[in-house]
């Protein structure tokens, strides 16, 4: 089944759908820009990409993998006879779009309810300067002190960060249930955009 541009749209204009593609994309959000100039010329090249965007052609190529590696875009390619180079004609391939979401969004809901486990099972330990926290434990087996700066390890109240668990979580399942996730109506959209504020 072929989606229409329209469709396509509103997919993109999902919450969901914006965190998953997020994901895949190492969070670079020049990656949206790429994908929406596919959608807007059919099929274009690297070269083509890069100078519609301004960015730099190494950045697109990056961005393009991994979108290939989420089986998000195509590409055929060509070979010049005279130069011997190939040129890569890319070409979105969205009709996948809601299984990959579907799929992602489950693997990011347990990645983080076994995070969940792990917050509420134990107490923590931080290094200010650093900014990273410890397991008890780990915190223990270093003496009480950061093994990037040797600072004193302090306590930490990971209250906010289970806080923020349970909404993402919350949000996932959510989105997970309505029936049809990628083509939200008008009222699932305004639903939609609390849950956004919630993770922001
Ligand atoms: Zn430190």
């Amino acid at each position: 089944m072929a989606l229409s541009k329209e469709e396509i749209y509103t997919m993109l204009d999902n919450p969901l759908v914006q965190q998953v593609l997020l994901e895949i994309l190492d969070d670079d959000i020049n990656g949206f820009d790429v994908l929406m100039v596919l959608i807007d010329l059919v099929e274009a090249t690297d070269d083509e990409i890069s100078r519609h965007l301004n960015l730099k052609l190494n950045t697109v190529r990056k961005l393009l993998y991994k979108l290939y590696d989420a089986r998000l875009v195509n590409y055929d390619r060509e070979k010049d006879e005279e130069s011997n180079w190939y040129t890569y004609t890319w070409k979105p391939a969205l009709d996948k779009l809601p299984e990959v979401v579907k799929r992602k969004a489950q693997d990011m809901l347990k990645k983080l309810r076994e995070q969940l486990v792990i917050e509420e099972g134990n107490m923590f330990f931080y290094c200010p300067k650093c900014e990273i926290k410890y397991i008890f434990e780990e915190a223990m087996d270093y003496g009480f002190r950061c093994p990037q700066c040797d600072g004193i390890l302090k306590e930490y109240d990971n209250k906010r960060d289970i806080k923020i668990l349970k909404d993402q979580i919350m949000f996932l399942e959510e989105e997970l249930q309505l029936n049809k996730p990628f083509f939200s109506t008008e009222a699932d959209k305004s639903k939609n955009r609390k849950n956004t504020n919630v993770i922001a």
